[in-house]
């Protein structure tokens, strides 16, 4: 047992990892060189940091019962471990918002989650999308796009013409748009109504949906015999409640041996900002779970889905390719 010397509530500096390097903290200008300099090394003194960090943060929840969280059924969604002690909390205009990391598998995720009511609101409310100002980057959007299409369509047997490719989370359609180029039958669904009608007026050819995974997996299903060859799904995973129920939907989706291309913010990678606020991907409460590749890997696995490629990243990133290999457990 550590022993809880002050009488503040601990979580004022939950977030140790930054406390440990405070000492050695440079600008952030230099901390491209710093990383590089450190490497490894200093991937592991931050791991162990955040080792004792979870073993103060597990003692001063039991001295000070982390009371508002005391009631929950606290159990990680990939591991199912119960071990996941407290790691930041951090204020936002919106309020405070409290995330916990799993010591079995690393997982960091909001604690307590969202509710579909909340999540709804989240998105519901205009100032928190940011859909104009994406739309302004079009042409740069749709480059991107025509790579990654390249990328999925060269994991096809016989290329993309004919496969039927679906896109979550396909806001202005530009992911769509490059896939029907490269021969695909194309489709995508998105929460946001005003960005699927972006992607209706200028991008048209494709099927679109608004609305939410879950539902429009059941939906499809029931109405479809043919399954999906190809799945995009780019920086959604971390803004879901369930990542379980939403990788279940995905690989219902699937045909076996389809192809999903995958992309989430990496907690693990080696210029990860240490401090978790200094990180521009850390965006409470938007941003509910935070993967590394390990238990990614092991998520996905749970749902019949194998990492087969990791795409080398140089910002925070994981892009993996994952093949459907078998059903959901
Ligand atoms: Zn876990």
């Amino acid at each position: 047992m550590v022993a809880i010397t002050t009488h503040q509530p601990y979580l004022l500096s939950i977030d140790v990892s930054s406390a440990t390097f405070i000492g050695t903290r440079i600008g952030n200008k230099n901390r491209g060189q710093r990383d590089a300099d450190t490497g490894f090394l200093g991937i592991a003194q931050e791991r162990a940091s955040e080792q004792r960090h979870d073993r103060i943060a597990s003692a001063a929840a039991l001295t000070y019962g982390y009371a508002m969280h005391a009631a929950e059924d606290i159990r990680c969604q990939i591991c199912d471990s119960r071990d996941c002690p407290p790691l930041i909390e951090h204020e936002t205009e919106r309020g405070q918002w409290h995330y916990r990391r799993c010591a079995g598998c690393g997982l960091v995720f909001l604690s307590p989650m969202l509710d579909d009511g909340e999540l709804a609101a989240l998105y519901a409310n205009p100032d928190s999308g940011g859909t104009r100002a994406y739309f302004r980057k079009e042409a740069s959007k749709l480059r991107r796009a025509r790579g990654r299409v390249r990328h999925l369509a060269g994991a096809m047997a016989g290329g993309a013409k004919g496969k039927l490719f679906l896109d979550i989370g396909c806001s202005g359609g530009f992911m769509t748009q490059a896939a029907m180029q490269a021969g695909f039958t194309a489709w995508g669904i998105d929460p946001d109504g005003d960005a699927v009608a972006h992607a209706e007026q200028y991008y048209p050819g494709a099927s679109y949906r608004v609305g939410g995974l879950t539902e429009f997996a059941d939906a499809y299903v029931s109405e479809n015999q043919e399954r999906f060859d190809a799945v995009y799904c780019s920086e959604v995973l971390e803004h879901v409640a369930d990542a379980n129920a939403f990788v279940a939907a995905i690989a219902k989706l699937m045909a076996t041996g389809g192809v999903l291309y995958l992309t989430t913010p990496d907690i693990g990678h080696w210029r990860r900002p240490r401090k978790l606020a200094d990180w521009d991907v850390f965006t409470p409460p938007h941003h509910c779970l935070f993967f590394s590749l390990g238990n990614l890997r092991q998520l996905l696995a749970r749902h019949g889905l194998e990492i087969y490629h990791r795409q080398w990243a140089f910002k925070p990133g994981l892009k993996v390719l994952a093949r459907k290999v078998g059903e959901s457990i």
